[in-house]
């Protein structure tokens, strides 16, 4: 028997209704259990808000806009009800569930239809991701009305949730691999690999079921799937990064710029953007520099690109965002903003795995295969006077500060650790989420103008506000960012529009306070939007442990006393 779409939904209304990960991982592993393998990919994947694998670049394009204008066409839909309900659960999946319920019986839905599967669930988002370009829009919508109506409340609750990629049960990709692992009853640690290096969990349960156990030790990379980011954690001070790193640390510049992924393949060439979307048609002196400077027949490389201007020194990041985001009419934007290419990692070189290799030992790869290519600016060192010396000719040379890398250390897709760290210049800026925003005043009355900040909770995937601010933002980037949060709200409390969590932005301020006001008891002060970045996605967001830390850091330094001599 297929699985039903109904079942699913039921197995996320129980994990969504405990909070204990063992219970999650219990109930999950033994509903994967119950899949064919053709279900176990998109169901894994739908489980934890995604429409389709991780690696894919398929995407459903369908806004919160279009998803309401479709419930009012398909059912009696209170949307003051839904209003009351969003107030009290900040889930619009939930709300959703909640009117349908209401409104049974009113509902367009044929009492006679089969119950929908799995399988057609993935099928019908397969055609919607399908359906693009001119006259899309129309026939789009009319896709989902037939698929949302065949749906009942509890299906419908988690259709709109994986259309948003709001998931919010608690069933993270963490606990998703660790169910995977229960289900087919082997280490953690395997489950984790083939993830990482098949790009998709999904895949991997697929596999498991399909091939056994042994096929995960063969599983390797494959070049065109980009492969989850090695990512820093931030050091004070150069001391502190020599001494977390074992003595000695591979100093780099820290460009202001935007990461690639770059994947070759013989003369094929796909570069994919710190968020692992195919930015390929963006960049063609990107892939162009490629073709004629790395020789090798397939490799995985890493870079930092940077828009230099010319006087030599790194142009504003949002002119290099334009660059990303621009895929016609290339050209006269390619001549008025001349990318620079730095590299400084590899992952795959001529069909073999480089990660588990030191990085020094990468490195010295890398320079091997690059051509001319220039690789990131480095010194080796143990002299924390010489690091530091660095560290000001990097600021000097207008770029952002240093990066510390442990010598001996492998590359550790996913993770945010201490092999890499960032050296701190200022008080680090915080990448928060815009989770509401206001109209101005005066000159600013037509614009949402002032935002509330969220940073993230990595437990459930919620955005706590810590701050407020109207500070820090162009004409242009207001106007732009009233039209894109006018597409993602959700409901309206007073002068007050709630969005779903999707834009992020960063966040300058002076320093942590304690507050009242918010749910998280922190409040930023002074604090001012220094870039919306785009080329981040909602759950890199700074987590509300972060800003704790950097309150309670400066707490202490604030706190303490001067030490009373003699
Ligand atoms: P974060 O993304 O906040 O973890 O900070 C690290 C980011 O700095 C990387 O993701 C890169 O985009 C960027 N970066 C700039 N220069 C370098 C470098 N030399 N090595 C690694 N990352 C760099």
């Amino acid at each position: 028997m297929p699985a039903t779409f109904q079942s699913l939904g039921l197995l996320l209304e129980k994990v969504e209704s405990t909070k204990k990960r063992l219970q999650i991982i219990d109930e999950t592993a033994n509903y994967l259990k119950t899949l064919d393998a053709e279900e176990l990919e998109p169901a894994v994947n739908m489980m934890v808000g995604r429409a389709f694998p991780k690696y894919s670049q398929k995407t459903l394009d369908v806004s919160w806009a279009i998803l309401q204008r479709i419930l009012t066409q398909i059912a009696v839909f209170d949307w003051n009800m839904f209003r009351e309900v969003m107030a009290k659960t900040g889930d619009i999946g939930s709300a959703t569930k909640t009117v349908l319920e209401q409104s049974k019986g009113k509902r367009q839905t044929q009492l006679t239809q089969t119950p929908l599967t799995i399988l057609e669930v993935r099928r019908a988002l397969d055609v919607i991701a399908q359906t693009q370009g001119a006259g899309s829009r129309t026939k789009k919508e009319r896709q989902i009305a037939v698929l949302l109506s065949q749906a009942s409340p509890v299906e419908a609750k988690y259709l709109v949730k994986v259309f948003t990629g709001e998931m919010r049960t608690g069933l993270h990709e963490g606990l998703m691999e660790q169910s995977v692992a229960r289900a087919f009853d082997i280490p953690l640690a395997k489950v984790q690999y083939a993830a990482m290096v098949l790009g998709d969990i999904g895949e991997v349960a697929c596999k498991l079921k399909t091939q056994g156990v042994e096929s995960l030790g063969k599983a390797g990379f494959c070049v065109f799937r980009p492969v989850k980011l090695m990512l820093a954690q931030t050091a004070q001070t150069v001391e502190e990064a020599l001494s977390e790193q074992g003595g000695a640390s591979a100093f780099e510049y820290k460009y202001d710029g935007a990461r690639v992924q770059i994947h070759k393949q013989g003369p094929a060439v796909r570069v994919f953007s710190r968020r692992l979307t195919d930015v390929t048609e963006s960049l063609p002196d990107i892939v162009e520099a490629v073709t004629q400077n790395i020789s090798a027949d397939s490799a995985i490389v890493e870079g930092e690109v940077i828009a230099l201007g010319a006087s030599g020194y790194p142009i504003a990041f949002q002119h290099l965002m334009r660059r990303f985001k621009r895929t016609k009419e290339i050209g006269e934007l390619r001549t008025q903003i001349p990318l620079t290419l730095y590299l400084f990692d590899v992952l795959f070189l001529n069909g073999e795995s480089t990660i588990a290799k030191p990085y020094t030992e990468r490195r010295q790869l890398l320079a091997e295969n690059a051509g001319k290519i220039a690789l990131t600016s480095q010194i080796l060192t143990a002299d924390a006077a010489e690091a530091q010396a660095y560290l000001k000719e990097a600021l000097s040379a207008g770029h952002e500060g240093l990066m510390a890398k442990k010598p001996d250390s492998p590359y550790t897709p996913g993770r945010r650790g201490k092999r890499w760290l960032k050296i701190k210049t200022v008080l680090e800026p915080l990448d928060l989420v815009i989770t509401a925003a206001e109209y101005g005043y005066g000159r600013r009355k037509e614009w949402l103008s002032d935002y509330y900040l969220g940073a993230r909770d990595p437990q459930t995937g919620e955005f706590w506000d810590v701050g407020k601010t109207f500070k820090g933002l162009t004409d242009a980037e207001l106007t732009g960012l009233t039209v894109r949060l006018k597409e993602i709200a959700v409901s309206q409390q007073s002068h007050k529009i709630m969005v779903l969590p999707r834009i992020v932005v960063e966040v300058a301020y002076n320093e942590v306070q304690q507050s009242p006001k918010y749910k998280s008891r922190m409040a930023l002060r002074f604090a001012r939007i220094t870039r919306i970045r785009d080329d981040k996605s909602p759950d890199e967001a700074s987590t509300i442990g972060q800003v704790r830390e950097i309150y309670e850091r400066q707490f202490k330094t604030k706190g303490k006393l001067p030490e009373i001599g003699g």
